[in-house]
């Protein structure tokens, strides 16, 4: 018998949890890849860049594991259909895997584990692409945190040395099944194609040092760019947060708690996901202008700010996270677009796009969540531009038709009375 390991969002063969125990539960370790048609029907790019950025890493993992003479198997199939085929073609001992907190991965795990359970397979998961889950930092009177700080002074009163420890997954590889290499399904045979889209590297230590400095100009490269990385597990939770952990400015480990502070938010508040955290906001009369929805997504509104955090997410799948709040702001408040379009849009375009953070960050902007920024709060892109890119830097690289007045589209909304517009749709909502 065979102990498979399932990988997903953990794409790396050091320190992983699962992996670890699997390659400690005394047979030989099967690894597999499921390409998952739920997942990738839906998306509606192509050339979706994550696919690409998979797709490679998945290549050089089976490269990687041909090195320990074992492979990785891979299907291209419904996650659910795929388990049919792996217990009718292997003498299964157990699955290992690591947990998934998405609303979509935790039902697809509970058919998964109903599935095997019915073939008396055991299927074991492990906390790995956190250091904190769900329920482990909690209050003291054991209700989930619904607001930052006190859950991450919470996080780092938890926190002890073996929570950053790397699982020592390497020593174990030579308890891989081993085989001959398997055929990979191509990116065509799945329907989509190559992505032209640089993807970003996996270094981070460099920006700890200036991060609160530098992490708020968009121009600059003050951030590190690790979120997809973060995303699909190519690199380990613990091993940066080590890293920051050693640093005196723990600004950029605040940062990694908010990802682990959302995380835990739609865990224990999944209609976040769709509807606001705080219910009064989901009576907003949202106006849904199609053209002004269209005009944002293209970073042709009319106001520099936007227009270069937008034409950076269409060419980069990246965006800055200053200008993030600044165009989500403008589409919930100036534009009264529903976050939620908004959030979306983001989903498709982003590399390391997060439903939690991402959920988080747009209700946040619309001044629905938890810890939001009150509504009468309302970003002035002008004034935005002046503290944050003063010398145009970023505006100028992303719209360099900026300089020419002729060619540069006028404001699609007057900011001051859009203004006015967004306090009466709220206070309205709210007032109910
Ligand atoms: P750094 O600044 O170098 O931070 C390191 C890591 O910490 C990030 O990669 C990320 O994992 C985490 N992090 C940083 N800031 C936040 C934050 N505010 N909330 C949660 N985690 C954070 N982040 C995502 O990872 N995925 C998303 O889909 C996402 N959508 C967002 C949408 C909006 C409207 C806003 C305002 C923010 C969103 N964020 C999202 C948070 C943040 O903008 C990005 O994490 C950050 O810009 C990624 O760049 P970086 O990797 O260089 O981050």
């Amino acid at each position: 018998p065979v102990s498979i390991f399932w990988f997903r969002r953990d794409l790396r063969l050091d320190d992983n949890a699962g992996l670890y125990y699997a390659l400690k539960s005394g047979n030989p370790v099967l690894p597999v890849f499921i390409f998952d048609r739920e997942i990738l029907d839906k998306l509606q790019d192509k050339d979706d860049a994550r696919v690409t950025f998979i797709y490679q890493t998945i290549e050089s993992l089976s490269i990687a594991l041909h090195k320990h003479g074992s492979t990785m198997l891979i299907l291209y199939d419904k996650a659910i259909h795929a388990w049919d085929k792996l217990i009718k073609d292997h003498n299964i001992a157990a699955v290992y895997t690591n947990h998934d907190y998405e609303p979509y991965a935790t039902k697809r795990d509970d058919r998964v584990r109903a599935k095997l359970e019915e073939h008396g397979i055991p299927f074991k998961t492990y906390k790995d692409q956190v250091i904190f889950e769900k329920d482990e930092v909690i209050k003291d009177d054991g209700k989930p945190y619904t607001v930052y700080t006190p859950y991450q002074r919470k996080w780092y009163s938890t926190l002890k040395p073996f929570y950053l420890k790397a699982y020592p997954t390497k020593k174990y590889l030579k308890n891989l099944y081993q085989t001959e290499a398997f055929p990979i399904p191509s990116l065509k045979e799945m329907g989509f194609e190559k992505s032209n889209i640089p993807l970003p590297d996996k270094s981070y230590e460099g920006v700890i040092k200036d991060y609160k400095e530098q992490r708020d100009f968009p121009a600059i490269k003050g951030t590190s760019h690790i979120g997809m990385h973060l995303r699909f597990g190519t690199v380990s939770i613990r091993e940066l947060a080590a890293t920051a952990y050693s640093h005196d400015d723990k600004t950029w480990l605040n940062e990694l708690i908010w990802r682990e502070f959302y995380m835990m938010i739609l865990h224990h508040f999944p209609h976040t996901m769709d509807h606001a955290f705080r219910p009064e906001y989901d009576r907003i009369h949202w106006i849904n202008d199609e053209k002004q929805f269209d005009a944002w997504c293209k970073g042709e509104t009319g106001f520099p700010i936007i227009d270069a955090g937008m034409r950076e997410l269409n060419t980069t799948g990246f965006m800055h996270n200053r200008v993030r709040m600044i165009v989500a702001s403008f589409l919930s408040k100036d534009l009264l677009i529903d976050w939620r379009w908004g959030e979306r849009y983001f989903a498709r375009k982003l590399l390391d796009y997060e439903m939690a953070s991402n959920v988080g960050g747009w209700q946040w902007a619309a001044g629905s969540g938890t810890d939001a920024a009150p509504y009468f709060r309302i970003f002035n892109p002008d004034a935005q531009t002046k503290k944050f890119d003063p010398e145009l830097k970023y505006i100028k690289k992303w719209v360099p038709e900026y300089a020419d007045f002729s060619k540069y589209p006028k404001p699609i909304v007057d900011h001051s009375k859009a203004r006015d517009r967004c306090l009466a749709a709220f206070k309205k909502a709210l007032a109910k």
